[in-house]
């Protein structure tokens, strides 16, 4: 009997003193962030319809890059903005395996999609943007597919999540030590398509968007194989196009 209380009590202690990864105080529910800090994401109040950097409002909508050259996608959408303490919660669902901060940081994501498709055509189709086999087998797991997967269970039923469609067959350095240019460079050519492209909508699907040198070429690539329209979903955008 005592035996059974004092299981039940370390039991009930695990389960409700979870700590937060980023502040280390208590959450409740299991949850790995507590709501402060998930309070705490930097969030824009205005942003450019295109591009989604974040602009002061305007008659537009659109940043000055924008109007004067728009990038070949037509929306990307995300919810925070890629500065602290977001861009550590990255690092660590990339880097350190924290799978668990994956429902917490598409949740916002999906509202935010939620509202912007109101008005608008949901995509047919959800693709994470791919990484390298190299780089897959080392890391063991795939960050933009694992929150493709997360985001479709929250998404209308209607959308299909296409992982196969395309691969990365350039094995790049990582983008983030390269300027805007070398982004560029290193990243031409680094995708392919594997099978005949049968939607007309797609959403690409990354943790974040920089540059947007990534997700550009890959909409080249979609756009030639006859895509109208590709929409780009990222967690955190950085809050200028560098
Ligand atoms: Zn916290
Ligand atoms: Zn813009």
């Amino acid at each position: 009997m005592l035996k059974t209380i004092v299981y039940n009590w370390f039991k009930i202690k695990q389960f409700i003193e979870i700590k937060c990864i980023l502040c280390r105080g208590f959450t409740t529910l299991n949850q790995p962030l507590c709501t402060l800090c998930l309070n705490s994401f930097p969030v824009p109040t205005c942003f450019c319809s295109t591009c989604g950097i974040p602009i002061n409002e305007s008659e537009t909508g659109l940043c000055p890059q924008c109007i004067i050259q728009p990038p070949l996608f037509d929306h990307c959408l995300a919810p925070f903005l890629y500065q602290f303490p977001i861009n550590k919660v990255l690092q660590m669902v990339k880097y350190q395996s924290r799978l668990e901060l994956i429902k917490p940081i598409t949740q916002p994501m999906a509202d935010l999609l939620s509202d912007f498709y109101l008005e608008d055509q949901w995509p047919e189709v959800v693709v994470p943007v791919p990484l390298h086999e190299k780089r897959l087998r080392k890391r063991g797991y795939d960050q933009a597919l694992l929150l493709a997967k997360a985001l479709k269970k929250q998404l209308p039923d209607v959308i299909t999540l296409e992982s196969h469609l395309l691969k990365r067959v350039k094995h790049s350095s990582p983008q983030q030590n390269l300027d805007a240019k070398n982004r560029q460079k290193n990243i031409k050519q680094a995708f392919a398509l594997q099978k005949d492209l049968q939607y007309r909508h797609i959403a690409l699907v990354d943790d974040v968007v920089t540059t947007g040198a990534t997700v550009s070429e890959i909409t080249k690539l979609l756009k030639k194989a006859g895509a109208e329209r590709v929409d780009i979903w990222s967690i955190a955008r950085t809050p200028e196009n560098q």
